[in-house]
């Protein structure tokens, strides 16, 4: 698996560690759901950027559970 520039990536913002993190699409969820149980006791404090969430959902719909 060396092709990294198939996938896109997009911006994980958590405003508790006032961090961003970029993710592949196909891991995002994963990544959040980790994030947030690792290190917010599985508070829902990370997530997609707000405006980028607004993009993704013309191109996966509801695939993604964090829509
Ligand atoms: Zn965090």
């Amino acid at each position: 698996m060396t092709d990294d520039d198939s996938e896109p990536t997009v911006p994980v913002a958590c405003s508790a560690c006032g961090t961003t993190t970029q993710v592949a699409l196909s891991e995002v969820g994963d990544a959040i759901e980790r994030h947030n149980e690792r290190l917010h006791d599985g508070e829902q404090i990370a997530a997609v950027d707000p405006a980028i969430r607004e993009q993704l959902s013309d191109i996966v719909a509801e695939d993604l559970d964090l829509l």
